[in-house]
């Protein structure tokens, strides 16, 4: 054996396994297709938007518990990872969404403001709010910076003992009651179990997702403000609003200029993660220049700059963990439907007690690869024989 454990697909999720399972004395081999900290798939564009009310309640516990694990990587390297400014949900408070946030609040013993009428509008006369419209403000909110993130959780990883390959994409992964066989374009590697967090990949390595998995880009866009002092993170924490019908999600101005505010609607499915394209066509900007001037006035509506990404959906939203086999060597840690970095920390935890333990703490039946029918991988191959 080469190792305990290999984790494929140093991102977001990948960071997160192989820097708890170093920490628990675990022999970890990482494989990264790109370089670390790259900005190819889900997690670039230098922020992310946490909060912890979130209108999924069943993501909440693992918001929750990833707001201590973020602090707990700081503590560990010494580095700012996520910013304590707070977060907005903003909409009107009788839909399912702003109930929702509610729920989660009240079953989490989030704290908490609700902001209406006057008060929100000069606390945050940015969003200038529609009838009957509110501001709830999450106090445990805040800017998380993803590269930083990764590329900390790897190096500590690495100072923990792990082994990190980057540039070397995994080719093949054949699994057995044994353990798994790994390939690469120029080496095999023998482990005992595999954590697949390949993202946007995840169905290149698991043929057996691609009835219930798509990949999907998102656009991140950048605007000017009027004036700036207005935009700067204490005063503009990050947020989400659904406004008669446009839903967009931004954060401050972290350069002290440019605000980013992306429209949630916008996503096109890409057919083959192999051969994205960064490029934006024009006519895919126009969208969310609407929605800016409709919901933000303060900025100009013109997009100064545009980064495309890449997302792997699942058919009903919810991500898939857990293992993929009766022996449990292959487990699943993919399919974050646009929700993923918030958690990553308690998906990275999952992972780790799922290899050293074969069960975790955390309620994940809900999130298991058996939902779809997934067939058992190991079977396939020893039924064929
Ligand atoms: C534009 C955008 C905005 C978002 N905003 C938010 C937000 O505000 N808050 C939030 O919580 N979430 C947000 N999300 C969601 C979150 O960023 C994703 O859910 C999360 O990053 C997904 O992590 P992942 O590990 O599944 O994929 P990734 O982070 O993409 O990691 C997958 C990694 O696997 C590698 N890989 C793939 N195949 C192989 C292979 N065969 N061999 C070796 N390596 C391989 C890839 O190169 C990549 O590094 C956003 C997503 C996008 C795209």
């Amino acid at each position: 054996m080469d190792a305990d454990v290999a984790v494929i697909g140093l991102g977001t999720m990948g960071s997160m396994a192989i820097w708890q399972l170093a920490g628990q004395g675990v022999s970890v081999l990482g494989f990264e297709q790109y370089g670390i900290g790259h900005d190819r798939s889900a997690y670039g564009g230098e922020s992310r938007r946490f909060r912890i009310a979130s209108p999924l309640v069943g993501e909440t516990p693992f918001i929750k518990a990833s707001y201590r694990k973020f602090r707990e990587l700081e503590q560990d390297t010494g580095k700012q990872l996520l910013s304590d400014s707070g977060a907005l949900t903003i909409g009107d408070p009788n839909t399912g969404r702003m109930k929702n946030v509610m729920i989660s609040i009240e079953k989490y013993d989030l704290d908490h403001k609700i902001f209406e009428g006057n008060e929100a509008m000069s606390r945050y006369p940015q969003h200038p709010l529609l009838p009957g419209e509110v501001i709830i403000w999450d106090d445990l909110g805040g800017i998380l910076r993803p590269e930083q993130i990764v590329i900390s959780a790897v190096n500590r990883a690495k100072s923990l003992g792990a082994k990190i390959h980057s540039y070397t994409p995994v080719v093949d992964i054949q699994a057995d009651s044994n353990g798994v066989t790994i390939h690469t374009n120029d080496s095999t590697y023998r482990v005992g179990k595999v954590v697949v967090t390949t993202g946007p990949w995840a169905n290149k390595l698991v043929p057996s997702l691609n009835n219930v998995f798509s990949v999907h880009r998102l656009l991140m866009t950048w605007f000017m403000p009027e004036d700036p002092e207005l935009f700067k993170e204490s005063k503009f924490p990050n947020f989400s609003r659904l406004s008669d019908g446009v839903h967009i999600q931004g954060t401050p101005a972290l350069d002290g200029r440019m605000v980013r505010v992306s429209d949630n609607s916008i996503k096109a499915e890409v057919k083959d993660a192999n051969f994205f394209d960064k490029n934006v066509a024009v006519e895919d900007i126009l969208g969310v220049r609407e929605s800016v001037k409709k919901l933000l006035p303060n900025l100009n509506p013109d997009p100064m700059r545009i980064s495309a990404f890449m997302e792997g959906f699942t058919s009903d939203g919810l991500p898939i963990v857990g293992s993929l086999q009766e022996n449990k060597n292959i487990i699943l840690v993919c399919g974050f439907s646009g929700q993923g970095f918030s958690q990553s920390p308690a998906m990275g935890e999952i992972a780790k007690d799922l290899v050293i333990y074969n069960n975790t703490d955390y309620q994940i039946d809900h999130l298991s690869p058996y939902r779809f029918g997934l067939v058992n991988y190991d079977y396939i191959q020893t039924a064929s024989e």
